[in-house]
């Protein structure tokens, strides 16, 4: 079974195939499950798929209303972050999805999910030039 995703990292719209357990995003690289991913549309034939993709009306699949919430976003990050490889990579995709849950981050947003690693792991980014500094004192990703 194939199918149009949606990737959780850059909502940008792809085939995949359903029935792989993870998919790794051509766009931004990002690699989630496809279980729990937002499936746009799906056939049994990945030429069909295909055609859908070339000639979809994204307006017409992706309304707001029709886009699913992720449930749990701290979850699915974490989980992404698990996936993403080398440090650099991890914490690319943390700084992202932090960015993107809540606009902007600081050290007590990393301290909730790695407890008194937030100082450091803040630097980290700033060296790799991962983020900047944002106009309210907090950390956006680059
Ligand atoms: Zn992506």
């Amino acid at each position: 079974m194939f199918g149009i995703v949606v990737c959780p990292s850059c909502d940008r719209k792809r085939i995949a195939d359903l029935k792989d357990e993870t998919s790794s995003c051509p766009y931004c690289s990002a690699t989630h499950r496809i279980v729990g991913s937002q499936v746009l549309y799906s056939n049994v034939s990945q030429d069909v798929v295909r055609k859908t993709f070339k000639n979809m009306d994204s307006a017409k699949y992706l309304g707001p209303e029709a886009r699913v919430k992720d449930p749990d976003p701290m979850s699915s990050l974490m989980y992404q972050y698990e996936r993403a490889g080398d440090t650099r990579n991890k914490y690319r995709v943390l700084a992202y999805g932090l960015t993107k849950m809540r606009g902007s981050f600081n050290e007590d947003d990393i301290n909730e999910l790695f407890p008194g690693k937030g100082e450091k792991m803040i630097r980290m980014m700033i060296d790799g030039e991962l983020i900047i500094e944002s106009p309210d004192g907090k950390y956006v990703a680059l």
